[in-house]
């Protein structure tokens, strides 16, 4: 094992990889074709994973506090574009964890808290 190994995932079936498109089942898609060129000039790594945009989102209730350096259950899914049929499609769906940065809160907006004269 290499340092360039990805840590192991504790979601059983996770990273899920969807490598054809689901309307016409090409291969051939947008930001993977751009990494590919960027590997072939020594600029990005083989096999880096990239997308047109990258969501990332964590599980998170707002009225339970939690401390900095905590983790939280979060997803991010990759998406990008077939470059034959134009299709959006995420190409990548993954579970883990992130860890929570310094939370600054504000107080909840109120309609009565910016009424003038109370
Ligand atoms: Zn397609």
């Amino acid at each position: 094992m290499t340092n360039d190994a990805p840590p192991e995932n504790k979601y059983p079936g996770y990273p899920k990889v969807f490598d054809r498109c689901p309307c016409c089942g090409s291969t051939e898609r947008l930001m993977r074709s751009i990494a590919q060129e960027e590997a072939s000039k020594g600029r990005v790594k083989e096999g880096f994973q990239t997308g047109l945009h990258v969501f990332q989102t964590a599980v998170r209730d707002p009225r339970v506090v939690k401390l900095a350096g905590s983790p939280v259950p979060a997803a991010t899914v990759i998406v990008d574009v077939c470059t034959k049929c134009g299709t959006l499609f995420a190409v990548m769906i993954d579970r883990g964890e992130i860890t929570l940065q310094a939370d600054v809160r504000q107080a909840p907006q109120s309609p009565l808290y910016h009424r003038s004269g109370n």
